[in-house]
């Protein structure tokens, strides 16, 4: 007894000797990953490699429960870290050892590992939890859509917090594997490639893989009744588009548009370069939202953007994504244009293509169609506020900024650009002032004035995307200046089915 509280004492003696080298060095992690936008989403620390998502769901009671294993290595040495969470936990392990672990915030997963984490080190990170993601609401919110007959995971920023634990902000990205059990007779829809399934005991396990960095808005759930198709592309790409069995009236519209899924990639991929991940396609669920995400490889749609008819416009955008934001990502969600505009430009390339008004035409009309004091202009499209991240003004007025920079470099150079930054920067992630610096590169020129003019600057500019050698609008005598401000060019044929694509104005998702 004594002996033993003697070698004990010695034992904290040593420890405490360790203590003064190095313990201000180990602290915890910051609860946000420094988005000005958004200071809590995402943690500082660590970054995450790979999550591994294990889940069981029933439909009838939209009760969830599961496991996820997080790859992270500590990018400072770590007392404490974050996870970005909104279901009920039970356990956490760190390096196969029991962690301490408490929530703060509105979605602040707070771990204080067994042994604390060396700068550099890997760790293993294992959360079991469980929860009905439908009740659980988060800045007054739920990002976890429930069907008729299932469920839906899809928003942005926002929508890993009610089905896995992550370092939730595009800056960390990760590959994924998401396994779920349902309901024998129910469909799992996610990322990637369908690996496998089984069934036992009345439930079947599907197991999807997505193999290229993937950031967490990114990634998708959906569980319910679909009728599946697959196919291949022209170029060989695997398809595999699902649609509810129970659209109504929009079933024929949503399959006569996403099932142009293969057809608009390979198009897409003349523009952008080679496709970047191993599977395309799209889901359209029976959710009344009515927006789209560009969910990487499979494409969230609302059935309520066919009740117009098809729409290959706002497929168009959403593959265009998968160059623009999901291959290449944001650093920072301020550089929301990089997503926004050029996905929308791709819209007007397409109405270009089928004969519906030229992205030139596109762009004076938007330019025309917005006199000087309508607060269109007082939103910036290179830094909007989180407010206006998803105003019409990021899509419309960032791709005629995209016109105004085609028609500064010429074609040859701007198709260079729009080819060539998807592979500079393919995987990662990326601002705006690093796309200027590309393209400035690649023309020989030096945009700043363009892009202050056009992104930062909370006016309309004096002057339109005019072409080269075009008389510029601020050159006419004011009398004829205005003329032209009262006959606005008629709306393009594309105009419309181009808007759909827009998120509800305020409607947060
Ligand atoms: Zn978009």
């Amino acid at each position: 007894m004594r002996k033993r509280l003697i070698v004990s004492a010695a034992g904290a003696l040593s420890l405490f000797l360790a203590v003064p080298a190095s313990a201000s060095d180990f602290q915890p992690g910051a609860a946000g990953v420094g988005d000005s936008y958004y200071p809590t989403y995402g943690n500082g620390g660590y970054r995450v490699s790979h999550y591994d998502i294990r889940l069981k769901y029933q439909p009838a009671t939209d009760e969830l429960e599961g496991t996820t294993t997080l790859l992270a290595t500590a990018t400072q040495d770590l007392s404490r870290f974050n996870l970005d969470f909104a279901l009920n936990v039970s356990e956490v392990r760190v390096n196969g050892r029991p962690a301490t672990f408490a929530t703060s915030g509105e979605q602040e997963l707070q771990i204080t590992p067994a042994r604390p984490l060396a700068k550099g080190s890997q760790a293993t990170v294992v959360v079991r939890y469980k929860g009905v993601p439908s009740t659980v609401k988060k800045y007054g919110f739920t990002a976890w859509l429930r069907t008729p007959d299932g469920a839906v995971a899809a928003g942005e920023p926002e929508s890993a917090w009610w089905w896995f634990p992550s370092n939730d902000h595009p800056s960390d990205k990760a590959t994924f594997d998401v396994s779920v059990q349902v309901p024998d007779g129910n469909q799992v829809i996610s990322n990637g490639i369908l690996t496998g399934t089984s069934s036992q005991a009345g439930w079947t396990r599907y197991s999807w893989r997505e193999n290229k960095p993937q950031a967490t808005y990114l990634a998708t759930l959906a569980v319910g009744k679909f009728d599946i198709s697959t196919d291949t592309t022209p170029s060989g790409l695997p398809v595999y588009n699902a649609y509810s069995k129970d659209l109504g009236d929009n079933a024929d519209a949503a399959r006569a548009s996403v099932e142009r899924t293969g057809e608009l990639v390979d198009w897409l991929s003349g523009i952008f370069g080679d496709y970047p991940f191993s599977s395309v396609g799209g889901y359209v669920p029976n959710v009344p939202t009515g927006f789209a995400l560009e969910t990487q490889t499979r494409v969230f749609y609302s059935p309520r953007q066919f009740a117009k008819g098809a729409n290959t416009s706002v497929v168009v955008h959403e593959l265009a994504h998968q160059w623009y934001g999901d291959s290449v990502s944001l650093s920072r969600w301020s550089d929301i244009w990089l997503n926004e505009g050029f996905a929308r430009y791709a819209q007007f390339l397409w109405s270009e293509h089928e004969n519906e008004g030229t992205a030139q035409e596109l762009a004076d009309y938007v330019y025309a169609s917005h006199p000087a004091d309508d607060p269109f202009w007082s939103v910036k499209p290179g830094d909007p506020g989180p407010d206006d991240q998803f105003a019409g003004a990021v899509y419309d007025r960032g791709a005629v900024a995209i016109q105004a920079l085609r028609n500064a470099v010429g074609d040859e150079k701007f198709f260079r650009i729009l080819k060539g930054w998807p592979s500079e920067r393919r995987y990662g992630n990326a601002t705006i002032p690093e796309f200027q610096a590309y393209a400035e590169k690649v023309s020989g020129q030096k945009l700043g004035g363009l892009f202050d003019t056009w992104l930062f600057t909370a006016a309309k500019p004096a002057v339109g995307p005019v072409p080269a050698g075009a008389p510029a609008a601020a050159s006419l005598a004011p009398a004829a200046a205005d003329r032209r401000d009262e006959q606005p060019p008629a709306e393009p044929k594309s105009w419309k089915k181009i808007q759909e694509a827009n998120p509800p104005q305020g409607v947060r998702h």
